[in-house]
């Protein structure tokens, strides 16, 4: 079983830097987990340490039934695939597939048989006689990971492996990382900086920021429960909208915003606990939970908008503040034509207006 398992772990690089605060974190066995959030936050610093390649500061690093504080790396039974390939340029393909197996003295019959093996997963067994500058870089990637392969590690460890192709390749690679997960069932740990790759790969997703955990949990949980302000406008594309405002009761419940003078009707079917009323706080919703119409919300003049054929953005500015809404197909509007903001019930968040900013409609 290759479970692995972070008890406390930190590090504070020398000089100072506290990278990562201490880190509980479980990740299960064939579980695909992905640690997401801006640069500079301690993702790879985390892979690394679970990698054994930097040193824990404190806590204990366990990776299946062994505590691997003091193991090292090559001893740790993981693969880990790099942003940069770290390819061996004068090795053929099956070279650099096959090298860390000779490297380990395995039988030459046995390297070839599972080079190949590797080879056809990836659907790059033509290549194996190619050298790696007479590939692309999604070939690249691709004997990278026939590498990883070929290893059959308990563990594969991924620092951000498709920041360097093009877009149309990295989601093509984004898919066959996911086949290739539901075909081995091995336990893959993926960091990135990309809010896309994280919730199209991962079955869970640890948010990062500053070096501390905001929030550990499934795709759509994050999405739809976000557990502060951080991850509710991190994840999600375009951003989800905030206002800073106070609830009040008029007619019907409405966010006094920022300014005062912008009174935002929320809808009956929202209904916060009591407690919220006469409350600063912030109210987050996602720009397709905004319902673009001719009436009943909240009055706004259109600044922009951008077809994308499928959908378009709406820009709005509210009390001070841009406001994006995502319409479905085409919107039938000139620019500065005064349209109404109504917003979908089920969907709207409030967050606390402190640095933490935490979801006051959380539960529990
Ligand atoms: P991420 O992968 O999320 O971009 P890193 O784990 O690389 O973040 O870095 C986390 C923090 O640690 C950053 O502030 C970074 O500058 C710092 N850091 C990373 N590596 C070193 C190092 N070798 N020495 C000192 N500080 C480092």
């Amino acid at each position: 079983m290759a479970q692995v398992r972070l008890d406390q772990v930190s590090k504070t690089y020398p000089g100072g830097v506290q990278a990562v605060s201490p880190m509980d974190l479980q990740i299960a066995h064939g579980e695909f987990t992905v640690l997401v959030g801006p640069s500079g936050c301690g993702k790879s610093t985390t892979l690394r340490m679970i990698a054994g390649l930097e040193e824990v500061t404190g806590g204990q690093v366990h990776i299946g039934d062994r505590m691997v504080n003091d193991v090292e790396p090559r001893d740790r039974n993981i693969a880990m695939v790099f942003q940069s390939y770290a390819l061996y340029p004068h090795m053929s393909v099956a070279a650099n597939m096959g090298f860390g197996l000779r490297m380990r003295k395995l039988p030459r019959a046995e390297i070839t048989t599972r080079v190949a093996e590797a080879a056809r997963i990836l659907g790059i067994g033509e290549l194996l006689d190619r050298k790696p500058r007479a590939l692309s870089g999604g070939q690249r990637q691709r004997v990278a990971l026939g590498r990883a392969i070929v290893r059959d590690p308990e563990v594969f460890l991924f620092d951000e492996p498709l920041s360097n192709l093009d877009a149309k390749m990295r989601v093509q690679m984004r898919t066959e990382i996911a086949r290739l997960h539901h075909r081995l069932g091995a336990t893959m740990i993926y960091v990135t900086h990309d809010q896309t790759e994280a919730m199209t790969l991962g079955e869970r997703i640890v948010v990062l920021k500053d070096g501390v955990v905001q929030q550990v949990a499934a795709p759509m949980e994050l999405y739809e429960r976000p557990a502060n302000r951080f991850v509710g406008g991190f994840i999600g594309s375009p951003a989800m909208n905030f206002l800073p405002g106070r609830l009040e009761r008029n007619d019907g419940l409405a966010l006094i915003c920022g300014d005062g003078r912008t009174v935002w009707p929320l809808p009956s079917g929202f209904t916060p606990p009591e407690t919220l009323l006469g409350r600063n706080l912030v109210l987050g919703i996602r720009p397709e939970h905004i319902q673009v119409g001719n009436g009943g919300g909240l009055p706004a003049a259109l600044q922009v908008s951008e077809s994308l054929g499928n959908e378009t953005l709406a820009y709005f500015e509210v009390a001070g503040r841009p406001v994006t809404a995502r319409c479905g197909g085409q919107l039938d509007a000139a620019i500065d034509a005064e349209l109404s903001l109504s917003l979908q019930p089920a969907h709207i968040h409030l967050f606390d207006t402190g640095e933490a900013g935490a979801n006051l409609l959380a539960k529990g």
